[in-house]
């Protein structure tokens, strides 16, 4: 909530006039309670987990001709009845537990001080902020995940996220309700560490989720605007782990791919890979042209 009645208070506290967006940030949040504005989250991750999968969703059911070759796993293909029962689950763990740890940790978001208030920040802030929350997730993550591929950590928990061995993008959430509880550790460590405004948090919470959909999808485009970000990881670099599946050391890291090269958990991977494209060579120059694009395939060789 606002500390100020008017656009005219907020502009003589701020000495200066308000920019567009503040004015428009004011005009909807002055009545609202710190409570309810951190409560869209659960809003928008409804609606990052609806709707952001649904355009490779569509892509897999239609079976779109040009898309085929960018698929990871060409040879895995889900009937919609699968995909559909993949978001019911999805939704079951949304409404019992996603939704409920928003409302409950509402506290701690002000313990840290996540503010509402006027100015806004610059958009360098707001990157540089993002930043650190996807660089602090990704290590802690990297570790965590590491963690629950013991072999009680994985029978017990994360033996559910792998049920999906060529991922689809509704399966980025599904897992079981304690990795949901977990795994919250590392979204929320960023912003403890580097508290921002109520408008990054939502952004780092529906990005975070946005970038776990683009990592599960089960197509790897050369297009992608991902690929020019530096250490990105993506979809072909996550498949591989879950293809590879309960008995995977490769991979771990969630958004790059440095902790898992430092660490030697990507060897596997590299070795795997560095195979593919020998095949890929190969095929090319016998001009085989469905030998163009490097992907897995689960009857291929199944090595780690
Ligand atoms: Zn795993
Ligand atoms: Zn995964």
């Amino acid at each position: 909530m606002l500390p100020y009645g008017t656009l005219e208070e907020a502009s003589a506290a701020l000495g200066r006039n308000l920019t567009m967006a503040e004015t428009v940030w004011f005009n909807y949040s002055a009545g609202k309670s710190d409570y309810y504005l951190y409560c869209h989250n659960i809003f928008f991750l409804f609606f990052v987990f609806s709707v952001a999968p649904l355009p490779l969703v569509f892509v897999e059911l239609a079976r779109l001709a040009g898309f085929d070759r960018y698929k990871i796993q060409p040879k895995v293909r889900l009937s919609g009845s699968e995909i559909g029962r993949c978001y019911k689950d999805v939704m079951r763990m949304f409404f019992f537990i996603v939704g409920p740890l928003q409302l409950v940790s509402y506290p701690s978001v002000q313990m840290i001080g996540i503010r509402t208030g006027l100015p806004l920040p610059s958009g360098w802030e707001m990157f540089a902020q993002l930043l650190v929350y996807f660089v602090v997730e990704d290590f802690t993550n990297y570790w965590i995940h590491r963690f629950l591929h013991n072999k009680w950590g994985y029978e017990k928990i994360h033996r559910v996220h792998h049920e999906y061995t060529a991922p689809i993008g509704f399966a980025a959430p599904y897992a079981h309700w304690a990795e949901i509880l977990i795994l919250g550790i590392p979204s929320f460590l960023g912003p403890a560490m580097v508290p921002g405004h109520m408008i990054t948090f939502w952004m780092w919470i529906a990005l975070r989720q946005i970038e776990a959909i683009e990592t599960h999808c089960g197509y790897d485009f050369p297009w992608s605007p991902t690929k020019y970000i530096p250490f990105y990881g993506g979809a072909e670099y996550h498949d591989y782990h879950h293809y590879v599946g309960g008995q995977s050391q490769s991979n771990f890291a969630s958004v790059f791919t440095y902790c898992d090269y430092i660490y030697g958990t990507d060897k596997g991977y590299r070795y795997q890979k560095k195979i593919f494209q020998k095949l890929k060579g190969e095929l090319e120059s016998n001009g085989d042209q469905n030998g163009g694009s490097y992907h897995f395939s689960t009857q291929d060789i199944k090595s780690d």
